[in-house]
């Protein structure tokens, strides 16, 4: 089981650099599989563009109480990226007059971010159609201080968006560390205490579902009758929706992948399973992701590859929709794991 970060360790892959670098040479190099770029310029798809913004997704720093095994963002409790109350404030601005629908907020586990009520009483001021808070949901159950924090998310109406790899504890744990899934069960069991995830509530709870290996995601409908079922059976546990997300081959999945010598088969498996409907869909084309510092990507993926947005609109500070609007997306071979079969992104599938 993983305990520290990349980062921590001093891993070569904690570096962006060295994981632009894998993905472009090898299999991508020696033209065993086609670029990402060559495979969607097949039916024309190239350069990749950004529509209309819809969702404003802000990542409030790198920390984390877990350190799970796939973690793209190579978070955990030794990274100490955090967002500061100013650049939250730039953000603000921003929720206040964007046009976007939805209020991503995501980590390492925001709720760790000191400044992270502050900012949440703040930006449910907006009226923000849809805010979303992803939780690891053991972070509920951490400390003390976090034991209220259903009530707080209640209080403000916040979307709750929780990861929950499996209903068994065995395949959670694996993949999350031990003991993740029995707190887990607990933190559902309170949010639904209060109203979350129950019929009819307008009080939010949906699921995230990863792979716990090298393999794509099944089907998102029947995976998530399966999960409604054995939650539901087991531990009186309700929920709306289920999201499959497919692992995209960067930062600490990366490098379970290499470790397990599984890095090929895998690429290989999401160009084979490449759906050129799900291009056009793909969650960079209406999701603009701010960093910790304010920096502006296409998505969370490239914030942690440290690939800047395409635009003079490069931070928070200086945020203009318009100039952002139409932007080209930076690609590389990572961007596969969105287009595989039904697509993936963190709403789940797109196609
Ligand atoms: S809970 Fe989420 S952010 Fe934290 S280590 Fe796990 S995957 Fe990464
Ligand atoms: S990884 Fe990011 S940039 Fe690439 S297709 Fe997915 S959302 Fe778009």
């Amino acid at each position: 089981m993983v305990t520290k970060s990349l980062h921590k360790r001093e891993s070569d892959l904690a570096n962006s650099n060295r994981q632009l670098e894998i993905l472009s040479n090898g299999i991508f190099q020696n033209g065993e599989l086609p670029t990402f770029k060559a495979k969607i310029a097949e039916t024309n798809q190239f350069p990749l563009k950004a529509k209309k913004l819809e969702i404003l997704q802000i990542n409030v720093g790198y920390m984390c109480n877990q350190v799970c095994e796939h973690c793209h963002v190579d978070a955990g409790p030794d990274r100490k990226e955090i967002m500061t109350r100013e650049t939250m404030q730039q953000c603000l601005v921003v929720i206040k007059n964007t046009g976007a629908h939805t209020l991503d907020l995501t980590g390492g586990a925001p709720e760790m971010n000191p400044d992270f009520r502050w900012f949440v009483e703040e930006a449910a001021k907006a009226g923000i159609k849809d805010f979303i808070v992803r939780s690891n949901l053991t972070i509920i159950r951490a400390n003390k201080k976090y034991y209220d924090l259903p009530e707080f998310f209640k209080k403000h109406n916040v979307h709750v968006v929780s990861s929950m790899p499996h209903w068994t504890r065995g395949k959670t744990d694996k993949q999350r560390g031990d003991g993740v899934f029995d707190k887990s069960i607990k933190a559902l069991q309170e949010l639904n205490a209060i109203g979350y995830g129950m019929p009819n509530s307008g009080l939010k709870l949906d699921l995230v579902y990863n792979p716990s290996g090298a393999f794509l995601p099944g089907d998102q409908m029947s995976m998530e009758k399966d999960f409604k079922k054995a939650l539901l059976e087991d531990f009186n546990i309700q929920f709306h929706n289920l999201f499959a997300i497919t692992n995209l081959p960067i930062s600490r999945f990366l490098d379970y992948l290499i470790a397990s010598e599984n890095y090929e088969d895998y690429m290989y498996s999401l160009v084979e399973a490449y759906n050129p409907a799900a291009v056009s869909n793909v969650m960079c084309t209406n999701t603009l992701s701010v960093s910790w510092d304010g920096y502006l990507y296409d998505c969370d993926f490239n914030q942690m590859l440290e690939l800047p947005v395409n635009s003079k609109s490069k931070h928070i500070s200086e945020f203009n929709e318009d100039l952002l609007e139409g932007r080209k997306i930076v690609i590389s071979q990572h961007c596969y794991g969105c287009t595989a079969g039904a697509g993936s992104s963190c709403q789940g599938v797109v196609a």
